[in-house]
Order: structure tokens, then C-alpha cells, then sequence
């Protein structure tokens, strides 16, 4: 891990500028659910404790480059002097003389907030000439942003170069429980691999068959993957024209030695519903008219005993129709056991992904597991093998 913290930096009367994720829900200008803004309180206050001014920095929502009053950040001062439990003062633009102005006249103990870096059209191309003039206003750069760190603008990347620089305390969270999934985890290392559809997670399937020991396979891409073995998936979801590539996956896992756990029984419905009618099968009986919608409770059994000898977990994707009871108990049964295990200092579990999140929140395991990203795009990124711009740019100053 090549980057600094802010432990490793002096902070001492110096202007932090902080990169922030504070994409939160607003509905008639009021934030419906602050989590994203509890979770960058402790870099704040740590900055505020080291004696640094923290100005912070955000995009929010899509202005497209446009200045646009309902995407103003201006909104979210209130909530955010909820959560920093401190003055938050509020400068028009994130570059130019009002900000720094605000930054200059910044008391101990109070935080700046700039303008959406967004209603400038050259942030997201990464222009050095626009993170010149962020730089202009601080004297140390901290990213706390790993949700955008996949994304090369100049609040996550060029900047990152002008000043010295280092990881917030959620960033170094992130980075770190990743790093212990996949950089260098303790084996075996099994992932969990579900979701809807193939086509979306080649790249991370891909790049999992390099790295894990067990790679369990679930939810509507396994009936991709039945299709692939010459199985019978009736009216299932599944992408049949992806039927090669994932015959190409199975082979390359075997020259790789890595072993895939496909369902090796099903339960069947015959419609897309809760509470539908349904049965289980062996994954070699799907009837014609049968819809795979969850995992079977021999396959759940085989999940168990194989998070049973791993050590680490890393999970992207529900293994059924989680949003429709009784189709979400399989991810149930091994996020139980996943987050079981995980309390009893037995396994490390690592997960990420929108409906996984809200997968797993709903099963009452995310609680008890290592660590739950909610960084969505840049989690798969990085789950995919890929450097990602603002992390690299750490790396490297
Ligand atoms: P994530 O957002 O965590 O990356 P995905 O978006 O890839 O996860 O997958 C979640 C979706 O997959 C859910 O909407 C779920 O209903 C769907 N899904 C899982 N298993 C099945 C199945 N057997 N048939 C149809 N849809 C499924
Ligand atoms: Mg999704």
C-alpha cells in the first residue's frame, strides 16, 4: 500500500482540502438519509484535532458542466453541521478569489464547503488548470472519495499530483479491507458471484478465476452457465448468447485451479412473483416452462461448508430473486452463516454492489460482515483487477 494516511502528514495550520462523496438523497432540498456524510465525519474531525482547516470538496449529482441551483452543495451545509457537530461555511465556487477568501479567513475548528466541482465542464476532463486553481486554496490534499475513485477529474486525480497527499479515513478504510480480500488475503479465498446477468461481470469473473481458490456462482448468471454445461434452464434468465464464454470460463478456471461452485439444485417457479408457486429441483429437471429463481437448499449446504474452510470472502451479487420472498433465501442462509463465521474471527468477508448491499442488508448479516462497501462502480472496478485513477495518483505522490 503504497499511499500516506493523515497520520503521516502535518496538519498543523494547514488547509486540508478534502475530496468528498456527499451523494446523498435529497427530495424538496431536504437529505432524506445522511450516511455518506456521518461516514466522512472522522476525517473532518481528525483534521480538526491535528489543528488543519478542512475545506472540503464534492460533485453532486450530473450538472453536466452547468451551474445548477438545485444541484448546489449550498443544500447540505445544515446537515453537515449536524454531523460535524461545527460551523460549515459555504464558498460560491470551488476555484477563484470568493473561495480563497473563505479558505484564508477559516477559524480553528470550522470547515469550509466549496461549490459542486461539477458546474465546471473541465472537472470531469481532468484538467490541470482547473485542479491549479483547487490547489491554489490548500496546502495538503486528502482523498476520502473511494466512491469516485474510479473516475480520472481533476478533484480525484490531477489534483492529487500539485499537492502532498494522502487517504481520508473511509478511503483508507475501503483500501485497506480490499487489500486484505484481494491483495494479499489469507487463503483459501472463496468470492461469491451473483447477480442478474453474465454480460455485466465478465471483466470480474475473469479476474477472480486468477485469484480465488472458490468461486461460487449464483443468481441468473448461473443459469447461464447451466446452459453452458448443456442443462435445461426452461424460461429462465439467461443470456444464451453469452453460452460460449462462459464454456470458456469454465475451462480457463480449470487451467488456473480454481474451482466453481455452480447451483447443483434449483428452486423453480413459473412466474417472476412472491409467494409464486414453486418447487425444488435438480438442476438437471428444470421443466420447459420452469423459472430459476433461487439457489436449492443442497446447493446452500455445499456454499456453507466451502465459507466453512475459507478464510476470506469477497461477495458481488445475490445468489436468487432476493427482492421477491421466499426467492432470497438462499443469500440469506449463506450471508447468515458468512456473517456467523466472520464474528467467531474465522473468516474475513468483504461485500459490494448496490442490490448486494441491499441484499445482505435485509438478510441482517451486513452488520457482522468485515467490511460492506457502498461504493458501488468503483468497488467493481477494483474487484475487476483495474487501477483506479484516484487511488493510483495517492500512490504516486
Ligand atoms: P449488484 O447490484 O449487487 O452488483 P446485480 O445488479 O448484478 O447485483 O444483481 C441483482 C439482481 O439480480 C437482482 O435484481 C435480482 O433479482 C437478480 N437476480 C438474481 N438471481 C436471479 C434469478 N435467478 N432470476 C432473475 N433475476 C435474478
Ligand atoms: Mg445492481
Amino acid at each position: 500500500m503504497g499511499w500516506k494516511t493523515l497520520d503521516d502528514m502535518d496538519l498543523n495550520g494547514k488547509r486540508v482540502l478534502v475530496r468528498v462523496d456527499i451523494n446523498v438523497p435529497l427530495v424538496d432540498g431536504v437529505v432524506t438519509d445522511s450516511t455518506r456524510i456521518r461516514r466522512i465525519a472522522p476525517t473532518v474531525r481528525d483534521i480538526i484535532a491535528a489543528g488543519g482547516f478542512p475545506i472540503l470538496l464534492a460533485h453532486f449529482g450530473r450538472p453536466g458542466g452547468e451551474r445548477r441551483e438545485n444541484l448546489s452543495l449550498n443544500q447540505l451545509v445544515p446537515t453537515l453541521e449536524r454531523a460535524f457537530e461545527t460551523k460549515v461555511h459555504f464558498a460560491a465556487d470551488c476555484v477563484g478569489a470568493g473561495a480563497k477568501e473563505a479558505a484564508e479567513t477559516l477559524q480553528p475548528g470550522e470547515v469550509l464547503l466549496l461549490e459542486n466541482t461539477r458546474f465546471h465542464a473541465a472537472e470531469t476532463k481532468n484538467d490541470p488548470e482547473l485542479a491549479a486553481g483547487m490547489a491554489a486554496l490548500g496546502d495538503v490534499y486528502c482523498n476520502d472519495a473511494f466512491s469516485a475513485a474510479h473516475r480520472a477529474h481533476s478533484s480525484t486525480e490531477a489534483l492529487a499530483r500539485l499537492l502532498p497527499a494522502c487517504a481520508g479515513r473511509l478511503m483508507q478504510a475501503e483500501l485497506e479491507a480490499l487489500e486484505a480480500a484481494l491483495g494479499a488475503p489469507e487463503r483459501p479465498v472463496t468470492a461469491v458471484v451473483g447477480g442478474a446477468k453474465v454480460s455485466t461481470k465478465l471483466e470480474l469473473l475473469g479476474n477472480l478465476i486468477e485469484k480465488v481458490d472458490y468461486l461460487v456462482i449464483g443468481g441468473g448468471m448461473a443459469n447461464t452457465f447451466l446452459v453452458a454445461q448443456g442443462k435445461n434452464v426452461g424460461v429462465s434468465l439467461a443470456e444464451r448468447i453469452m453460452k460460449d464464454t462462459a464454456a470458456e470460463i469454465l475451462a480457463k478456471a480449470d487451467s488456473t485451479g480454481c474451482k466453481i461452485i455452480l447451483p447443483s439444485d434449483i428452486v423453480v417457479a413459473k412466474k417472476f412473483e412472491a409467494h409464486t408457486e414453486h418447487e425444488v429441483l435438480s438442476t438437471e429437471n428444470c421443466p420447459e416452462d420452469g423459472m430459476i429463481l433461487d439457489a436449492g437448499p443442497a446447493s446452500v449446504e455445499q456454499i456453507i461448508s466451502i465459507f466453512e474452510e475459507s478464510k476470506t470472502l469477497i461477495w458481488n451479487g445475490p445468489l436468487g430473486a432476493f427482492e421477491l420472498e421466499p426467492f432470497d433465501a438462499a443469500t440469506n442462509a449463506a450471508a447468515l452463516k458468512a456473517a456467523a463465521l466472520t464474528r467467531a474471527g474465522l473468516l474475513t468477508s468483504v461485500a459490494g454492489g448496490g442490490d448486494t448491499v441491499a441484499a445482505l442488508n435485509a438478510s441482517g448479516a451486513a452488520g457482522d460482515f468485515t467490511y460492506i462497501s457502498t461504493a458501488g462502480g468503483a468497488f467493481l472496478e477494483w474487484m475487476e483487477g483495474k487501477t483506479l485513477p484516484g487511488v493510483a495518483a495517492l500512490e504516486q505522490a
